[in-house]
């Protein structure tokens, strides 16, 4: 079983990139055996350096680095890259196009997941960037065919808030938990059938019995997507 390489580009946040690691790994043990491991570069960002560009809306300075990153993996010999974020997917395309290496998009098996449960009507939590900009639930609806809700905007801000001051910086609160069950109630109450985590770090916080209607752990999806190409 030849193995492709995984390029994973990271560090945004490296919390979530670790989990990353671990899943990757673990599921080629598990596929392959007890010694196997996952072939795999990996590219961690500064993430403050990431965020600052964000918060500030330098999305082209942001799309430069994330085009450096995707070529260093390229050149590394990586032969086929993730973007470790939900939020970064924001310039997938422009990264994918300035490479010559397929990108495995966090939402695409996200939402074939989510298809293949028979559900068609989704909640999604993320940044205010990811919840609030058309890149993602455009991709969700558009490709898919997925309807999406997102939470009104003081929930999103309480989202939002507990990603940057709490998760990305290693910071699991209870009472963030409690407010996330909350806002994941809520979108239930409006119909959503299930919810998306889509924010890499939200698993680190919310589990499944934190949810009365399932939960889709984009971080867990993305990296069992590939596993699945890399030893396809
Ligand atoms: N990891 C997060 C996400 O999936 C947030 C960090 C970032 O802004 O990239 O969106």
């Amino acid at each position: 079983m030849v193995q492709k390489i995984i390029g994973l580009i990271g560090g945004m946040s490296w919390e979530s990139s670790a989990e990353y690691y671990r899943i990757i790994n673990e599921l080629v043990r598990d596929r392959l055996g007890g010694l196997r491991s996952a072939k795999c570069l990996m590219w961690s960002f500064d993430f403050g350096e990431i965020e600052a560009l964000q918060h500030a809306g330098r999305w082209d300075d942001a799309t430069a680095e994330m085009i450096a990153a995707a070529r260093r993996l390229e050149r590394g010999g990586a032969d086929f890259v993730l973007i470790c974020t939900n939020t970064m997917h924001r310039m997938a395309e422009e990264v994918e196009a300035a490479i010559g290496l397929p990108l495995l998009h966090i939402a695409d098996p996200t939402a074939e997941r989510i298809k293949a449960a028979g559900l068609t009507r989704v909640g999604l939590l993320g940044t205010a960037f990811t919840m609030e900009q058309d890149f993602y639930k455009g991709r969700l609806a558009e490709r898919h065919g997925l309807e999406v809700l997102v939470p009104e905007e003081e929930d999103r801000r309480t989202v939002h808030r507990v990603i940057y001051d709490e998760l990305v910086q290693g910071r699991i609160e209870p009472a963030s938990r409690q407010a996330y069950r909350a806002v994941i109630a809520r979108l239930a109450e409006r119909g959503a059938q299930a919810v998306i985590l889509g924010c890499t770090e939200i698993m680190l916080l919310v589990r499944p019995e934190d949810s009365a209607v399932p939960l889709y752990d984009t971080t867990a999806i993305h990296a069992e997507a590939a596993v699945e190409m890399a030893i396809a």
